[in-house]
């Protein structure tokens, strides 16, 4: 919203002020487009806190306690126990977790450096890493031995739904023996032991999203002009040379656009020869990398359809943030929002009023 003096606001009405002061910053076409559009989306926490798309983590942390999600939307640092102020998210686990997947990745990927001009470059980018991921297994001439992709970028609205989501896939592999597709999590561990139940559930539905979302590609199931609404992209920008030439080196010499490359991507995705049969998580002890325990699991197609059905309402702005049931009530020990949880005093004063009566 532009600034405007309050002494002369009495003399225009606020389009006129607003149209006053844009033409005096000299705002180009393209960015009033921009401000048009932002002000046209939905006043609700997937368009506020999260631009229409949701990472796979944050379903993840709403099924944890969806009401210390939002607190971490509302106030994203606290303090730590030394007392200096900190980004809500950055705590020692977590930057080792980044660390192990970046030495994971590069086990097997090397890394190759892209100069972006634009938004679109960079979406190219994250395209080509989804075209090398997928042309790698269908080029893959060794039959006796799985082959392996890491981190590779997923997006997609599941079964159609109005959430959209976008994530990294920590691992795909595929048995050509078997004809088996499998999407494996990684996740570190602080100490030698299995984690519980509650811990693994959240992991596993991630991992059920990333299958989700990849039998989707694999079918053909992507609305392409969803993607680039979503995204907020131009499909027919042109890709800088640097992202061309990419597509180049690596046998697609006809890619100019994001759409090409969006074309390219789903058309080597149907030719893939199943889609994903397993699910596992592997958990890494983050002071010895050799100590592993692995999860493999079912799908359950229908528990993940009720959980979006109800996830949706909050990112929708139709019902309100709740926080753990009773029973989860030990996840409040960790949380860094207790002391002004809400939906915590709530639950115990209705706890100490049942108390009451049944006395
Ligand atoms: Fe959720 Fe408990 Fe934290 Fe409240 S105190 S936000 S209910 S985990």
């Amino acid at each position: 919203e532009p600034k405007v003096a309050p002494s002369i606001k009495n003399d225009f009405d606020d389009d006129e002020l607003v149209a006053f002061a844009e033409n005096l910053e000299n705002i180009s076409p393209e960015e009033l487009e921009r401000r048009a559009k932002k002000k046209e989306r939905p006043n609700n926490p997937l368009f506020k806190y999260r631009r229409g798309v949701l990472s796979v983590s944050d379903l993840s942390a709403q099924i944890w306690c969806e009401q210390q999600l939002y607190y971490k939307f509302l106030y994203p640092f606290v303090l730590n126990d030394e007392g200096e102020i900190k980004r809500v998210d950055d705590k020692p686990h977590m930057l080792c977790g980044t660390a192990l997947h970046l030495e994971r990745e590069l086990e097997i990927q090397t890394k190759v450096s892209i100069e972006c001009k634009t938004r679109e470059d960079s979406y190219g980018v994250r395209l080509l890493n989804m075209v090398q991921g997928i042309n790698g297994l269908l080029t893959w001439n060794k039959p006796n031995e799985r082959y392996i992709t890491r981190e590779m970028p997923i997006f997609g609205n599941m079964y159609g739904g109005k959430l959209y989501f976008r994530g990294i896939i920590d691992e795909i592999n595929y048995d050509p023996r078997t004809h088996q597709l499998e999407v494996v999590e990684f996740k570190t561990r602080a100490s030698k032991t299995a984690p519980k139940p509650q811990q693994t559930y959240t992991h596993e539905v991630q991992v059920n999203i990333y299958r989700t979302l990849l039998d989707e590609l694999i079918q053909g199931e992507v609305d392409k002009s969803l993607y680039f609404e979503r995204f907020n992209l131009q499909p027919s920008t042109s890709l800088c040379d640097a992202v061309r030439n990419e597509y180049k080196d690596r046998g697609f010499p006809d890619i100019d656009t994001l759409e090409n490359a969006f074309d390219l991507l789903m058309r080597l995705a149907f030719r893939m020869p199943t889609i994903t049969t397993n699910g596992a998580i592997e958990y890494i002890l983050q002071s010895d990398a050799t100590w592993k325990h692995r999860k493999e699991f079912q799908r359950d197609e229908k528990h993940l359809q009720d959980l979006l059905i109800k996830s949706e309402p909050f990112w929708l702005g139709t019902r309100e943030p709740e926080g753990v049931d009773i029973e989860d009530a030990f996840k409040c020990q960790w949380c860094d929002y207790g002391e002004i949880c809400a939906w915590r005093e709530e639950k115990a004063n209705e706890f100490s009023r049942k108390k009451k009566r049944l006395n």
